[in-house]
């Protein structure tokens, strides 16, 4: 069985088709890119992975659970389910390490002594050692960034979903931000990645899916869709961004 299956989701918001009938499967340790034009639905997607967004039918199935199921424990099932956003959402009155241990602490994933001493675990993953007691507002973007990742890994997520993480940043501070991830996914981190950047796609992703309007047009490996798109649609849009 696949880590995340989707199966015919939809989603509307009043009138509007936001979503009409996505099927995506992803495999353990596998990176899927996806890519497409703003409004296509990527970010609803991802929303609707940990039902941030409710889902009008079909099925999305993480790692076993049906999170689609009204009578499974949403809590416990978005615990399975990080997830990474363009804006960082870090709490300012919060030092760096307070911010990546209050959700696992509060949820009794584990006691403040096992949660600092895997932040500062964390903290060396993401090349931030030094900032364990400064606050977010002493970080660049891309630090800040770094530390949500590290915050969403506290959680040991089976899953991680990336919403344009590097979107908000300074051009100086974007590689920083995708080695880190690129690091996670040699790791064998299971990730989504909605992004506008086409190098990380082509060089970390397995796979590559490009929505438009609702649907996935395309999923293939990177070199198939931006060598070899088969879609008109998936060449016209890369003709814009690459
Ligand atoms: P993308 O991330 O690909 O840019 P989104 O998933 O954000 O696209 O949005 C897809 C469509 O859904 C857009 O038409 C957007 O206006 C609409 N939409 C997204 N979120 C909401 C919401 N909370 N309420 C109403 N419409 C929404
Ligand atoms: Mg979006």
């Amino acid at each position: 069985m696949s880590i995340i299956e989707i199966k015919g989701l939809k989603k509307s918001f009043g009138k509007n088709h936001v979503l009409k009938s996505i099927d995506l499967k992803v495999e353990e340790g596998q990176v899927v890119c996806i890519i497409g034009p703003s409004g296509s639905g990527k970010s609803t997607l991802l929303r609707c992975m940990n039902r941030l967004e409710k889902i009008n039918g079909g099925q999305v199935v993480i790692n076993g659970h049906d999170i689609t199921d009204p009578k499974i424990d949403i809590n416990q099932a978005r615990q399975e389910v990080g997830m990474v956003f363009q804006h960082f959402n870090l709490f300012p009155h919060l030092s760096i390490k307070e911010n990546i241990t209050l959700a696992p602490v509060e949820l009794d994933k584990m006691t403040q002594e096992e949660a600092d001493k895997e932040a500062l675990r964390l903290l060396e993953i993401v090349g931030l050692s030094d900032k364990a007691e400064a606050y977010p507002k002493s970080l660049s973007g891309g630090q800040k960034q770094r530390v949500a990742i590290a915050r969403a890994l506290a959680m040991k997520p089976e899953v991680l979903l990336f919403d344009e993480p590097t979107s908000a940043l300074d051009p100086e501070m974007v590689g920083d931000v995708l080695a880190v991830m690129q690091k996670l996914a040699q790791d064998g981190m299971t990730m989504v990645v909605v992004t506008h950047e086409m190098g990380f796609a082509r060089e970390v992703s397995d796979r590559v899916v490009f929505m438009d309007q609702g649907y996935v047009v395309e999923d293939a490996a990177p070199e198939q869709v931006f060598n070899h798109p088969k879609e008109a649609r998936t060449k016209e849009f890369l003709d814009k961004v690459l």
